[in-house]
């Protein structure tokens, strides 16, 4: 969530990735009354509280400023301090101008090119809201091709991205690939250097030129990534000097 806040992403949308990542808020038993509460879905207002929860970085809140504990330091101070300037400016940026802060606008990097495993036809990014909490899926409700609708699959987007994502920087050469350039193991190298040196975002803006096509294998429980040749080369091109 601090990577994600790092990058730019609002906390309403931080909880949408987090609650269609399946991760839930902490679980808590109260002592005297043995109360559960807690674990359910996270809103924007709990992920702007655990981000600025100095916990985190090994201290607590204390007076008006904090204490060190003795507890694991889980987010370096750097990033924390990253992600409160962020907050701060986007505060400031709220009441200096009185018109509202803009909608931070999805990004779907994989948009067009998932297959449905159930149907065969593509996939569309679907956003849902329940109360405060966002959800962000591809899923199916296709009905081209004048059959009936899909009620097929819907896949976390933000998983499967990050998915996608690391089985590029992984795969072997020759890839799977799509197009009829044809890509020597050199640059196929030379791309994925560039590729591990990608923060998430650098790769999520480059993912539409480089995956062609992405589908499942029920049978199997595996995941097929074909990526573009062509699109490899330009970016592979484009960061080089
Ligand atoms: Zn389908």
């Amino acid at each position: 969530m601090f990577r994600m806040a790092a990058e730019g992403m609002l906390p309403r949308d931080i909880a949408a990735e987090a609650n269609a990542f399946d991760w839930r808020t902490k679980r808590y038993v109260a002592r005297r009354t043995g109360r559960e509460s807690g674990g359910g879905l996270w809103t924007p207002r709990q992920v702007l509280t655990l981000l600025s929860n100095p916990v985190y970085i090994g201290r607590f809140s204390y007076k008006e400023g904090t204490r060190p504990g003795t507890h694991p330091i889980i987010v370096s101070e750097e990033l924390f301090e990253q992600v409160r300037l962020k907050i701060a400016a986007r505060r400031k940026l709220g009441k200096n101008t009185k018109t509202p802060v803009k909608r931070h606008s999805f990004f779907w990097s994989l948009r067009g090119k998932i297959i449905c495993p159930d149907c065969g036809r593509v996939m569309s990014p679907h956003i849902s809201k329940k109360g405060v909490i966002w959800f962000r899926h591809y899923r199916c409700r296709s009905f081209a091709g004048g059959r009936a609708p899909c009620k097929g699959s819907a896949f976390p987007a933000y998983d499967l991205e990050r998915m996608v994502s690391d089985l590029i920087g992984e795969m072997q050469f020759p890839a799977s690939s799509s197009g009829s350039t044809s890509l020597d193991q050199a640059t196929f190298c030379r791309f994925q250097e560039i590729w591990r040196t990608l923060d998430e975002s650098g790769r999520d803006r480059l993912l539409p030129k480089v995956v062609s096509k992405i589908s499942f294998d029920r049978k199997t429980s595996t995941l097929q990534v074909e990526t573009d040749d062509a699109g490899m080369i330009e970016v592979t091109n484009e960061h080089s000097f």
